[in-house]
């Protein structure tokens, strides 16, 4: 028994040691090595990341510049497969905007940890360069967004998207709580990290919010990470470019919904 205790022991530390980067038995240039390998196999799990372009994904800073910045920030047409993965969700049977009008942006972005993020979108090509323009001033500056994956993620149901802290553009859809459509419909408006900045109606003092549990944000002298206000650097880029902000609105306030249509 106690051979047998002594032996497993033996075994415990040496594998510890294997994992560590320290080991008695290596060099410094073994673990130099080591750590070259590392990254060496991170460059090229990211490299295959950007080359599929999947939304969501983390990549470091060296892997986006080794595939080219400029490859990261591309507006293309909604080609087959890329149709596929709206047709019936955020494209809806009775969508009347044709498909040459719609853009599929790829965008990087930080979050508020500062990890590089793949970011996609759909937009209508009316706004699509202004859109690229913005997003590469932020991704310049390091600003932070959550999010930005298609909608068709979450069922295409704009609250669960929201909640998720999104970032979306196209989506055919009614506006909020009325029968009319809105600005998403056609691809001419985006909301930006949604929860933290969201759509408030009051009437006869009670309070509608989008997302729901956005009870924390609705307070907007607050001070809070991703808070859009007249003071950010997202407002002055979007408002720089023509577009219009729903927290100038004044029947109801959405902080996170930018939009510009044809003039
Ligand atoms: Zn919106």
């Amino acid at each position: 028994m106690k051979y047998h205790s002594t032996l497993r022991l033996r075994w415990i530390i040496y594998l510890s040691l294997s994992f560590c980067s320290y080991h008695p038995l290596k060099g410094n240039n073994d673990t130099i090595k080591d750590e070259e390998y590392l990254m060496l196999q991170q460059a090229k799990t990211d490299n295959l990341v950007l080359k599929q372009w999947k939304a969501g994904e983390k990549v470091t800073i060296q892997s986006t510049q080794t595939f080219g910045i400029a490859n990261c920030f591309k507006s293309l047409p909604i080609d087959s497969s890329r149709f596929l993965r709206i047709k019936g969700k955020s494209y809806k049977p009775d969508c009347n905007i044709p498909l040459k009008e719609l853009r599929y942006l790829k965008v990087l972005h930080y979050n508020i940890k500062g990890e590089v993020r793949l970011g996609e979108l759909i937009c209508n090509k009316d706004i699509s360069n202004e859109l690229l323009a913005i997003f590469q001033e932020l991704f310049r500056v390091k600003y932070p967004i959550e999010r930005m994956v298609q909608i068709d993620k979450y069922n295409v149901e704009d609250e669960k998207s929201m909640q998720a802290k999104n970032t979306s553009c196209f989506n055919f859809r009614r506006v909020a709580e009325t029968q009319s459509l809105s600005n998403h419909n056609t691809g001419h408006a985006i909301d930006i990290n949604p929860l933290y900045n969201p759509y408030i109606k009051i009437r006869k003092g009670k309070i509608t919010m989008q997302p729901k549990n956005a009870t924390s944000y609705i307070d907007r002298s607050k001070r809070f990470p991703y808070k859009i206000s007249k003071g950010d650097y997202c407002y002055k880029l979007f408002k720089k470019h023509g577009f219009q902000w729903g927290g100038d609105w004044n029947s109801v306030k959405d902080f996170q919904h930018f939009e510009k249509t044809k003039k």
